[in-house]
């Protein structure tokens, strides 16, 4: 029986106690190990351009968590006024890995903030703040809000629809910024009703990024599992 693949998960730093901590939540640890992977835990630091490769050569897989928003400034733009929570040197650990990942075909599923770091990692940008927008459905409100279940429709014909098994999936929400424009070599496969992209993914690459939280139902939903599953299964496909 081989070992578990090695999924790494980039933590966040926060003060704990009057002191610097890293944190994930369990959440998205579970998942992984129902699925059959041993996740192991990152510490973002500062990289040299191109490092990111390197790091990630002991890994099968990578998961790219929530967390608070990307420094306007990755993709050409000036912070607006509801901007919260950024953290500009786990901006840069992440946009390294995750390009490092799509550039050697290691599996990558990217939630929420996750997704908005692998469309700024290839060229594309976010919607500062969609919140109050006519005609939008609620999406939740992050840094500590409840999240909301809403229903995202899945393209029939993605790689996202064949790892969840499902047309419609009821999904876990809380975000206030979305994808604008898309990312090189990523394609839309999944949406709210109100036309809000929900999820992209790389023809050519084992990578989907999804707006919503799986990890939040995943335990009691075999649909949000599945993308867990997916993920430590294409190990199998994509390890030399
Ligand atoms: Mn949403």
């Amino acid at each position: 029986m081989s070992d578990p693949p090695l999924v790494a998960v980039v933590g966040a730093s926060k003060e704990y106690a009057d002191k610097p901590d890293l944190t994930v939540p369990l959440l998205y640890l579970e998942a992984i190990e129902r699925a059959g992977g041993r996740p192991v835990v990152l510490h973002p630091i500062g990289l040299e351009p191109g490092a990111g490769s390197h790091w990630l050569d002991s890994f099968g897989a990578l998961v790219l968590t929530g967390g608070g928003d990307i420094d306007p400034s990755f993709y050409g733009q000036a912070p607006g006024p509801n901007i919260y929570g950024v953290d500009a040197i786990r901006d840069a650990f992440e946009i390294e890995l995750a390009r490092a990942a799509f550039e050697k075909g290691i599996p990558l599923l990217a939630i929420c903030r996750g997704l908005q770091v692998v469309n700024v990692a290839l060229g594309g940008t976010l919607d500062q703040h969609i919140i109050g927008r006519p005609g939008l459905e609620p999406h939740g409100v992050p840094g500590g809000g409840s999240p909301v279940l809403h229903l995202v429709n899945v393209d029939p014909a993605s790689t996202l629809s064949r790892a969840m098994g499902v047309g419609r999936a009821v999904s876990s929400c809380h975000h206030h910024q979305a994808i604008a424009d898309v990312g090189q070599e990523l394609r839309p496969v999944a949406w709210t009703d109100d036309g809000i992209i929900e999820a992209v993914e790389s023809p050519n690459r084992p990578l989907i990024a999804v707006q919503w939280h799986p990890e939040d139902t995943a335990a009691g939903d075999p649909a949000q599992q599945g993308l867990f599953d997916a993920l430590v299964k294409a190990t199998e496909t994509a390890r030399p």
